[in-house]
């Protein structure tokens, strides 16, 4: 089977309606990726969605949000939900984010739920696991990142997608080397109820330096890029990586 790559961008809590402009530049590249094999997906903060969506019309460039709650709505001050982000215009939904894991307590059974009411609204979640260095360093990688997931992932995620994110490698400069990033992939493959047709990122400082690289790996189906898809130059040479890397195949 083959799956399409995927080049995803968030943008954290960064952007304002003045950075719209962002959208037209990214706009004749994405029409091309995607041309070529390549789905170009930015997730902006929240605030952002509607007008990304409205500015964007029915172009290339496809738009996720960056968490939903697990209710379809309700009394929970500061949330949104899955439904209101599909009605803001997003297709996917990053969930479990290390920067959630931390700042917000979030747990596997958590990014489930979060997982099912996307799925139900909709929306196709990117679900992220991966790591710390002291978990490394002790030899857990691959319990860890197989312990998330397996209590990450919905029964009825068929359209899914996994992010691999070594938390010790992002927004730190430093990437996991292309054979770490290659037998991990492989072993998340294993983890899959749907092995062959799930996508699965890397993600953690990729940068146009190193896209080529990670992007021709094997089970490498595309890359979750945080500081580098806030400049167009980085993320469009990024994009372009993916495409090549699709070409050569
Ligand atoms: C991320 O936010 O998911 C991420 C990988 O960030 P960065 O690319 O900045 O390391």
């Amino acid at each position: 089977m083959t799956r399409r790559m995927l080049i995803a961008g968030n943008w954290k809590m960064h952007g304002l309606r003045s950075d719209l402009g962002f959208f037209d530049q990214l706009e004749p590249q994405a029409a091309l990726a995607a041309a070529a094999g390549v789905d170009v997906l930015v997730c902006p903060p929240a605030t952002l969605l509607a007008p990304v969506a409205g500015h964007c019309g029915d172009s290339a460039i496809l738009i996720g949000a960056q968490d939903c709650h697990t209710n379809s709505s309700g009394a929970h001050t500061g949330d949104v939900s899955a439904g209101m982000v599909r009605d803001a215009g997003a297709g996917y939904v990053i969930l479990g984010h290390s920067e959630r894991r931390s700042d917000h307590g979030e747990t596997s059974a958590l990014v489930c739920a979060k997982a099912e009411a996307a799925i139900m609204a909709g929306l196709i979640p990117i679900i992220c696991v991966g790591e710390t260095r002291e978990q490394r360093e002790a030899g857990e990688a691959f319990g860890i990142v197989g312990a998330q997931l397996a209590a990450s992932l919905p029964a009825a995620a068929r359209m899914a997608v996994i992010a691999y994110e070594p938390v010790w490698a992002i927004g730190t400069g430093l990437t996991a080397s292309p054979s770490d990033v290659a037998q991990m992939h492989a072993f998340i493959r294993t983890r899959l109820p749907r092995p062959a047709g799930t996508r699965i990122l890397y993600g953690g400082s990729v940068k146009p330096g190193n896209a080529g690289e990670l992007m021709a790996l094997d089970d490498v189906d595309g890359a979750l890029v945080g500081g580098a898809s806030l400049d167009i130059g980085q993320f469009g040479a990024i994009i372009d990586a993916a495409i090549h890397g699709c070409a050569a195949q």
